[in-house]
């Protein structure tokens, strides 16, 4: 029995967290049903309509005219959805096509996955094992407290190749302290926390240099919105070849505005170990015809102006924001600002508010967010008009009553 609830426990977790689920569907700020409007505008069934301050497509990409232009491009000239079979034995030659564009823009052996998180379930495991280090040894995971969820599911898998840690948010003397302990560790973080913090991918890299730490980061809020060809905010800081032990995986699906996820390896020379032993990685589904077509779309944007000018217009917002609303990381460099309200309960009313005034800001809490520590989670994007901005900063300032 000592052996079980490790590393997850699932009882605790629905115990504590679906109270306030059950509260979100009663205020009716759950389970909306709605249809595209065009700009980040969404319509409910009964006519009502609001802007979606919760998506994580930053630019707004997702409803790019090339964009879609490029999946149906796709579609017709294949004329399939899906070539049902792994990739380690046939893909599409558009595919490799993709890959190899995204490589090219971010420097990078890109490799595409049909999630991040798929492609974190597949790669963790093999950092934990010592299967992508050319030593073949086993590393002292060491996850940061803030990861992701897709991260975090996977460490009883990891535990069984390796010991597992957790360390404090951002706690560089945590990890140096294994990192002397131990000949080999490796990192697990975001780029940007879904709460709206950052790796410290400077000083990571410093430990990196000193012991020989691996570092793997999950740049899905990053991605798109950093860099000059939208290599992320941690690519940005790797210098010109990705070290073999550094490895970023990112989500297609927010600012890229496409779907699927993208693995950039440093290792180049044990990518065939990434197809063939990471599971989700290479089973049945990758991107589909319509996501490759799209991705290809995305990537081109990314070599033109257009995307400087969207990053541009998101930082505007952004600082239009932290000028008129006070949240707990404003002056950040991440596009997600979280409004501390206190109580479930309230985070839960507060976002019924928001969507009576039109705007869509979801009420984030346990176990999202820390028990007690619920609030509204606000995502600036880079298409909101001046008048959006005004209207969403007024009706934030009177729901949760706090200004700049
Ligand atoms: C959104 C998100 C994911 C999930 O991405 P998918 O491509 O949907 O799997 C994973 N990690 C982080 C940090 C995210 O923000």
């Amino acid at each position: 029995m000592e052996e079980r609830r490790r590393y997850r426990n699932g009882e605790a977790m629905v115990a504590l967290g679906n109270p306030s689920f059950e509260a979100a569907r009663r205020h009716g700020v759950i389970d909306l049903s709605v249809h595209h409007l065009g700009g980040g505008r969404l319509g409910l069934e009964d006519g009502r309509e609001f802007l979606n301050l919760s998506s994580c497509s930053y630019l707004g990409l997702d409803a790019h005219p090339a964009v879609l232009d490029g999946a149906i491009e796709a579609l017709q000239q294949e004329k399939l959805i899906d070539t049902g079979i792994s990739r380690v034995r046939v893909r599409l030659s558009l595919l490799d096509a993709l890959e190899q564009e995204l490589g090219a823009l971010w420097r990078t052996r890109a490799i595409t996955a049909v999630s991040a998180s798929a492609a974190t379930a597949g790669l963790l495991p093999l950092v934990a094992g010592g299967q992508l280090c050319d030593d073949g040894q086993p590393r002292v995971m060491v996850f940061d407290k803030s990861c992701h969820f897709s991260m975090n599911l996977i460490k009883p898998i990891c535990a069984d190749e390796a010991p597992v840690l957790t360390c404090p948010h951002n706690d560089l003397n945590f990890l140096e302290d294994v990192c002397r302990k131990h000949p080999r560790v490796a990192y697990v973080a975001d780029g940007f926390y879904s709460m709206g913090g950052a790796a410290l991918v400077k000083d990571l890299l410093a430990l990196q240099e000193r012991y020989g730490l691996y570092l793997y980061f999950d740049d899905s809020h990053g991605l798109s919105v950093h860099g000059e060809h939208g290599e992320g905010f941690v690519r940005s800081l790797l210098g010109e070849e990705i070290h073999p032990l550094t490895l970023v995986v990112a989500s297609l699906a927010k600012g890229f505005g496409t779907s699927g996820g993208v693995v950039m390896l440093g290792a180049r020379h044990l990518e065939d170990r990434v197809h063939r032993f990471g599971g989700p990685l290479a089973w049945s589904q990758g991107l589909n015809v319509a996501s490759i077509g799209a991705g290809l779309a995305s990537a081109k944007l990314h070599r033109t102006p257009e995307l400087g000018r969207l990053q541009g217009a998101l930082r505007a917002n952004l600082q239009r924001f932290d000028a008129q609303v006070e949240a707990p990381n404003r002056g950040s460099l991440s596009q997600i600002r979280v409004v501390e309200v206190g109580a479930e309960e309230q985070a839960v009313e507060r976002s019924r508010h928001m969507l009576d005034k039109g705007f869509y800001t979801s009420a984030v809490f346990f176990p999202i967010v820390a028990r007690g520590r619920a609030g509204l989670r606000v995502m600036l994007r880079a298409n909101l008009s001046d008048d959006d901005m005004n209207r969403l900063c007024n009706a934030v300032r009177a729901v949760a009553g706090k200004a700049a």
